[in-house]
């Protein structure tokens, strides 16, 4: 199966932007160039679209669509304890099915192709990712509270890992937090990775009352504590970093910690601001991420973009801060090597055919003077036309071609009517 995009604006590694086409052959981009010849491939007129690497998203807990928007206005710790955890515990395999089906559809629709995802029932997630034709991590989340973990949930995490076997999605290790592990628990998961060697996914320093809280408890913060128990050996996705410090920035570069930045998610919780570009310059890979629906409240990686430059310029009162290129790259190329998938996140050669196409004569993107600007500061995820991953077309012009949406809005409702909501 071969697919030529012909004449498109390309979003190209090493910050390049490009005109022409594209072939994708198997599943991978086969040729990059003016004039390539079609080989039998089937033509697409990509003239006035952006073809751009697809999306990834590095943090989220996809099936939390069912509870979008839930809670609003609660502090963090109220929101969690009387608005989610409740609807939580009903949740069904069949309940995280539906709102990760519909999570996918918003995400696709958006030109994301990859999400790093941390919810129960994992297994019936990564089936309904993978059902829509998206790409993923997900992990069975590590839990622990104070000296209790709940019966065999360590075998849980590691078989999970040895064990999936669903097309595009990628097993990973993972826990909570530092609040809701201890050290038993880490060390023993870090034990079993020294087999799996799995980055591990992980939320850090997301408040102030838990960065000082870790502090008290261990003399060290989050991410020294967690490192020194081993957790860090193979690399990890951190979501939030807020409070993280230079020594943890210095820390998370040498251990290979991304920092999954979530700046809407932590301004609606009124958690503070990650110090992205500061990360940066101490060498941290810096991926970006929606969170979950219920503190975002959708899955809009483009809005993420515009947000996560706006704010670093806005209290720096620095527009240099954290570029269009940056951001750019923080949702396509640091998310996929975050994830230890280095065979997309780039529009080259040989990388797989994860593409989104945007339709670049929709008022608000003309004049097109510069690309990268374009992208972060005037693009909605509703601009993108058609979106691919590993060269399938899954998203194209409102229909999802590997699903029946019908049929996925009437489990969707059901699922939210069976959780009472
Ligand atoms: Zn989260």
């Amino acid at each position: 199966m071969k697919t030529l995009l012909k004449n498109g604006t390309l979003v190209l590694p090493g910050r390049q932007v490009g005109r022409g086409d594209l072939l994708i052959a198997d599943g991978r981009i086969a040729a990059v160039g003016t004039d390539v010849p079609s080989d039998g491939a089937s033509p697409v007129d990509c003239t006035d679209k952006l073809v751009m690497p697809g999306l990834v998203n590095c943090h989220g807990h996809t099936a939390m669509t069912l509870v979008r928007g839930l809670g609003g206005g609660l502090p963090l710790q109220r929101w969690l304890e009387e608005a989610i955890f409740p609807v939580e515990a009903k949740m069904t395999p069949e309940d995280i099915a539906a709102g990760m089906t519909w999570g996918a559809m918003e995400m696709m629709a958006g030109g994301t192709t990859c999400v790093a995802d941390m919810y129960d029932f994992p297994q019936a997630g990564a089936e309904a990712l993978s059902a829509a034709g998206m790409k993923g991590n997900l992990n069975r989340v590590g839990l622990a509270f104070a000296d209790n973990v709940p019966p065999g949930r360590l075998d849980e995490c590691v078989a999970f890992v040895r064990d999936l076997k669903v097309e595009r999605i990628v097993a990973d290790l993972c826990i909570h937090s530092e609040y809701l592990t201890n050290e038993t628990f880490c060390r023993d998961l870090a034990a079993a990775n020294r087999e799996l060697k799995r980055p591990v996914h992980l939320h850090v320093s997301e408040t102030e009352k838990e960065h000082a809280e870790c502090l008290a408890r261990h003399g060290k913060t989050p991410i020294a504590y967690l490192a020194d128990l081993g957790l860090f050996d193979y690399g990890a996705y951190a979501a939030h970093c807020v409070w993280c410090t230079d020594d943890d920035f210095r820390i998370m570069a040498e251990r290979g910690v991304t920092l999954a930045h979530n700046p809407t998610s932590n301004m609606k919780l009124g958690s503070g601001f990650a110090r992205v570009p500061r990360a940066m310059e101490l060498g941290v890979n810096v991926a970006l991420g929606t969170d979950g629906c219920a503190s975002n409240d959708n899955l809009d990686l483009f809005e993420e973009m515009h947000v996560a430059s706006l704010i670093q310029k806005g209290l720096a009162r620095d527009p240099t801060k954290l570029s269009a290129w940056d951001v750019i790259e923080m949702a396509t190329v640091n998310g996929a090597k975050a994830l230890g998938r280095s065979d997309t996140g780039e529009i080259a050669v040989g990388k797989c055919a994860d593409l989104c196409v945007v339709d670049l004569q929709r008022p608000h993107l003309v004049p097109c003077l510069d690309v990268a600007n374009l992208i972060v500061n005037s693009m909605h995820a509703s601009d993108v036309e058609m979106t691919l991953v590993d060269g399938e077309i899954v998203y194209e012009k409102g229909q999802f071609l590997k699903l029946d949406a019908g049929r996925a809005e009437f489990d969707f409702r059901c699922a939210v009517r069976h959780l009472g909501l």
